[in-house]
């Protein structure tokens, strides 16, 4: 799960790691609120799961209450790379002498934490990879051993901080990497890291990326959630259990196994459709189940058909069947369905399913012939 910076701000300060003063605020009003609490000057920050604000208008700088309602005004609703603005970031602005990068991740192939640290801070660190690899220094990070005061002196003076910036910077180091590890990150990055022109080291910025397989020790996350997806359809899927992704074509597609699903969606592709989500049903296809996934794939207007593929293996296709019977019952489907049922108890299931056939509910032989018949209903080839 990535957080939003506010979030990933409030993040680091649990863990001791300095930020600026704010608040966050949905409206023009609020932004002032929370400006004339942070103190003049204020920057105003875009809210989105996106690098580049800065670049894109979504980051300004307000000496008075008056500069942050223009601002906040032409900020609020932004979109930034497909993203719309509807919350912001009001801190106190700070005086920047030198921009920095430090980041920790997991190095998988070497089953190690990774530190980044860089002089070269405030920009695309994307970038400054490609163009100037020395700039960045790299530090493995043994998760038994710990990160060392030594071993964080050493990386930011590697990384050429500046002498004045070197002992606060390895302490946020180590506080960051406090965060990274006991808050579970997947990422914690701090870009720029700022050494402000009075000699304080703080996190301007904050890219937090959560472990999602951690979140059962940390019921706080359930405070980020809320705010987590943007699409209502990934909303809705999440709520009833389900891995449900959303793509931008016609065909609805379920299926049992994430395999299974996949080869759904090339099949699809492969006679001219294009899938409008990707939905996992895994083992469970039983009727509740597949009324969720249905109600699910139901709210997406894009959808001209369903296309449900199912191959029984310790699933029965008989339940299944009677899944597909009781949720048709339960949900007034805006789309016919293409069912292709295989494998463990088929035969019963075709049985069970032969008096509910209709214009509404098609049963195909095979996976190719079903996906030709979704793709047709759904107005053709792409
Ligand atoms: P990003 O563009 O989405 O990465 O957003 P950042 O939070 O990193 O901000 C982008 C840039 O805006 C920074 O690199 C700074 O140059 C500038 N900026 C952000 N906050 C302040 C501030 O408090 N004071 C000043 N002077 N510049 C700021
Ligand atoms: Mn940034």
């Amino acid at each position: 799960m990535d957080l939003y910076e506010y979030q990933g701000k409030q993040y680091f300060a649990r863990f001791g790691i300095p930020i600026s003063p704010g608040g966050v605020a949905d409206t023009v009003d609020e932004a002032v609120a929370q400006a004339d609490r942070a103190g003049y000057p204020v920057v105003v920050k875009a809210q989105v799961k996106v690098g580049g604000r800065g670049k894109a208008g979504g980051i300004k700088l307000a000496a008075d209450a008056a500069e942050v309602r223009t601002h906040a005004g032409a900020i609020l609703g932004m979109d930034i790379k497909g993203h719309t603005v509807g919350r912001l970031w009001v801190e106190h602005a700070s005086d920047i002498a030198r921009e920095y990068y430090a980041s920790f991740t997991l190095d998988r192939a070497a089953k190690l934490h990774l530190c980044m640290v860089s002089a070269r801070g405030g920009v695309d660190i994307e970038e400054v990879a490609e163009t100037d690899p020395g700039a960045i220094v790299r530090m493995h990070v043994d998760p038994v051993d710990g990160l060392s005061p030594d071993a964080a002196a050493r990386v930011v003076a590697d990384a050429g901080l500046d002498d004045e910036a070197r002992p606060q910077a390895a302490e946020l180091l180590q506080a960051l990497y406090r965060c990274y590890v006991e808050g579970d990150c997947d990422l914690a990055e701090i870009n720029p890291l700022i050494l402000t022109t009075d000699g304080r080291v703080h996190a301007l910025d904050a890219k937090v990326t959560l472990d999602d397989n951690a979140a059962f020790r940390h019921p706080e996350w359930e405070e980020f959630e809320g705010t987590e997806t943007a699409d209502p359809r990934e909303r809705l899927a999440k709520e009833r259990g389900l891995n449900y992704i959303g793509l931008s074509g016609s065909v609805g597609i379920i299926a049992n196994g994430a395999g299974l699903a996949m080869s759904t969606l090339d099949v699809v592709n492969q006679v001219g459709g294009s899938a409008a989500n990707f939905l996992d049903v895994g083992g469970g296809a039983n009727a509740d189940v597949m009324a969720a996934a249905l109600e699910v794939i139901n709210t997406d207007d894009a959808v001209r058909s369903i296309f449900v593929n199912i191959f029984g293996g310790i699933t029965r296709c008989d339940e299944v069947a009677n899944g597909i019977v009781e949720a048709l019952a339960r949900v007034d489907l805006r789309s016919p369905i293409v069912l292709r049922l295989d494998g463990t108890n088929a035969e019963a299931g075709h049985e069970i399913l032969a008096d509910h056939q209709s214009e509404r509910l098609i049963v195909e032989e095979t996976m190719l012939g079903a996906a030709r018949r979704a793709v047709a209903l759904a107005g053709g080839k792409a």
